[in-house]
Formats: C-alpha cells, structure tokens, sequence
C-alpha cells in the first residue's frame, strides 16, 4: 500500500526505534561492532543455521542497520529490504541473485553505468546475456523476451534523459511470463514513486543521492517480498559483504529525518529554476519528466507522484569549447558527478565523450545535466545566467 503523508512521519520519526533500550535517547545509537556474544551453544547454533534469525556477525545483522532496514522497507510499501554499501553493490545483488548460467535479460538501454558494465563485462564471462532496449514501449520488452529470460531490468526515469517504462505494464507482461522485475528507482526514491504497489518484484534505489541528502556517505536498497529479500541475504549479501556499515547506515538514519522536507525544497526550487531556463535563448530545450514538453509528460504524472532536483539542459553550443566554457564559469553550481545533496551541481555529457568524436549535430553531446540543492532558486538562477552569458 502507498504510504500516507502520517505514516511518512511515523516511519522517520519512530518506527523501529526502541528507545527503551538506550537510555531513551532520541538519536539512535552505532553500534560499532563486529561480533555478538552468545550464552548459550544452542542459540549459537539456531544463528548459525538462520543468520537473518539472530545478531551473530555484523556483515550479517547490525542492531543500527536494522532500524534503517526497517524504515526502507516501510517507505517502499514492501515487506523487507536490505541496505549496502553502495547503489551499485545493490544493483549486482539485486540482479546475481536472480540468474544463473545461460539465462537472458532484457534492460532498458543506457541504464546507470555500473549497471551497464555489469551487463556487458561481468555477467557474459557465465554465459548471462542482455538485451538492450528502448523501454519506452510496453511492447519492446515482449519482442526482446526469449524462454530463457529469467529478468527485466527498468530504471524509471532515467538520470539523463528521464526516458519512463510504463511500470504497471510491463510489471503485468514479466509475471505473466514468470519473469522477475528489477528497477532502479533512484531519481524518484519510495516517496515520489510506489514501484512495489506498481507489481515490480525488486526495488532498488542509492541511499547516496537523496536519502543521505548530505553527499558524505554512500549506499544502497533493496526492497521486495520477504522470500526475495532473504534469498539475497543468505547468499550474495552474505557472500560479498557488502552491507552497510553501522556508522553510514546512521547517517542515513539522519539523513531520512528531513527527507520529506528536503524533497519538499528541491521541488519548489526546481521549478523556479526551470523557469528560467525553459526561455533561455542559449538553451534549445530543457528536458525534465513534469514539463509539458516531455514526450511522456502524461505517464510521468500518472506513475510519479513528483519530480525534481535533476533537469538536462541542451545548450545550443557549435563547439565543445562553448560548453567547456558554460561548465566552467559556475560560480555556486559545482561541477561533480552524483547529485541529492544539499550543494546544486552540474556535469556535462561531452566530458565522458573523446574530444575526437564530438558532434555538436547531436543533442545528446550538448546535454548539461544540472541538479537542484538547497540553496535559494535566485542564487542559482544568477549563477546560471551569467554562464550562460559564455554559450556562443
Ligand atoms: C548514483 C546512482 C546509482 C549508484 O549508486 P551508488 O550509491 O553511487 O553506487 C545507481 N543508479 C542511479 C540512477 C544513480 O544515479
């Protein structure tokens, strides 16, 4: 079920936290410990036969991350979840757990880039292959399936174009084919979009960008059904040790108390910012998910309850130099990868592209993502004026 605005708050403020047991201290407290002492041989071996039964080890349970795990699962609408050290250690978990040798996938194509690699350099060397599409039609996915795709991954929206999946539909298609839905929804997180409610069997988003809010720690989530959730914990969570660790899962903790209020902020001044943008002669088109020039501007506002922080500028730029020289000329908008943080930041597409092989014909090499922090939309929108003043 979709989480009301009283259980958002609920969720942050109290659930899983049983102050009784510390002092009644409001923050929760680190647990910073490796090991958990045991009296009894029998209890030792109930851990030892269910690691998820008992706190043993912490690359298994921790009593911080627990409270953390709690509140994701909450938020997402699931009944579990797991936390990792980073997104894309999520992404590997996520999607290891649910293939074997000889299995297929069908992805939306350009999916986060450690996604792609994964994809393309990892899973092939055990005879897992993937099939690119364009996500955008329902019907893509049931051309690309074959008898051995066992998963779909979708990332909706998208980090640079914002390109959607319909995710009801294609949630729909994959169990009607007993094939497992995977999805990144990270641009969205739980409070702007119900992937769970939506039929997706696997929710994944990096705690890294909005959920630490600060850009001092990293993570990732992983929400599904409990046989899902435990399957990855007894293997590949286990087996990797990439949980999260107590000190970052606090963090997290901390950064989920302003959450709302923060997304709150970002939207508003998102807007405001889009406002000036949109009629920038310098500017041939801002994409963003809830503008009414965005191709799939009405399935965005069926299936996301909002939008905000990140938009991707088209700068009418001849020469790379141009954009160089915009990127460059920020004073307050950083130039740095990443982005739901308090600090509004940019990067331009061309600089993962060889200078060699720049087209200014295509839009795509004259994109500038720009993300949306904390500061006043006027400080941000003086900032952006005066560089793009240098666009010739
Ligand atoms: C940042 C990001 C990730 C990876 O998260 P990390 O915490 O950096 O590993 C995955 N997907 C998207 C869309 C991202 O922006």
């Amino acid at each position: 079920m979709p989480v009301t605005k009283q259980e958002l708050s609920y969720i942050i403020n109290e659930l899983a936290e049983e102050r009784e047991h510390y002092y009644n201290a409001v923050s929760a407290p680190i647990i910073q410990t490796s090991n958990f002492v045991f009296n009894k041989v029998s209890d030792l071996s109930k851990a030892f036969e269910d690691e998820m039964s008992d706190y043993l080890y912490s690359r298994g349970l921790n009593p911080t991350v627990e409270i953390l795990r709690k509140k994701l699962a909450a938020l997402d609408g699931a009944e579990d979840c797991l936390v990792f050290n980073s997104g894309a250690s999520a992404i590997f978990a996520g999607v290891l757990a649910n293939v074997k040798a000889g299995d297929h996938i069908v992805s939306v194509k350009s999916p986060y880039t450690w996604a792609a690699k994964m994809f393309d350099v990892i899973l092939p060397r055990f005879g897992v292959t993937t099939t690119y599409i364009d996500g955008t039609k329902v019907e893509n996915w049931e051309k690309a399936s074959q008898s051995n795709t066992s998963l779909y991954y979708l990332e909706s929206p998208n980090s640079w174009d914002f390109a959607l999946q319909d995710i009801k539909a294609v949630s729909i298609l994959a169990k009607a084919k007993g094939i497992i839905t995977f999805i990144d929804n990270s641009y969205c997180t739980p409070l702007y979009q119900d992937v769970i409610e939506m039929g997706i069997d696997l929710a994944m988003q990096t705690a890294t960008k909005y959920i630490s809010g600060h850009s001092d720690t990293l993570g990732g989530v992983l929400c599904g059904s409990k046989i899902m959730i435990k399957k990855i914990f007894d293997s590949e969570y286990l087996n990797t040790g990439s949980g999260i660790q107590p000190f970052n899962a606090w963090l997290l903790i901390r950064g989920l108390r302003t959450l709302p209020a923060r997304l709150d902020r970002i939207t508003h001044s998102t807007s405001e910012v889009l406002k000036f943008l949109k009629n920038h002669p310098k500017i041939e088109r801002v994409i963003f998910p809830f503008d009414e020039s965005f191709p799939q501007y009405e399935l965005a506002k069926e299936q996301m309850k909002n939008a905000c922080g990140l938009m991707t500028i088209v700068l009418k730029a001849k020469k790379r130099e141009s954009i160089v020289r915009f990127c460059e000329s920020l004073k307050h908008i950083m130039m740095a990868v990443s982005w739901g943080g308090h600090e509004s930041l940019a990067i331009p597409k061309c600089a993962g592209i060889p200078e060699a092989e720049f087209n200014a014909e295509d839009p795509e090499h004259r994109y500038v993502r720009i993300y949306i922090g904390l500061e006043e939309p006027a400080y941000l929108v003086n900032d952006l004026q005066q560089a793009l003043a240098q666009v010739s």
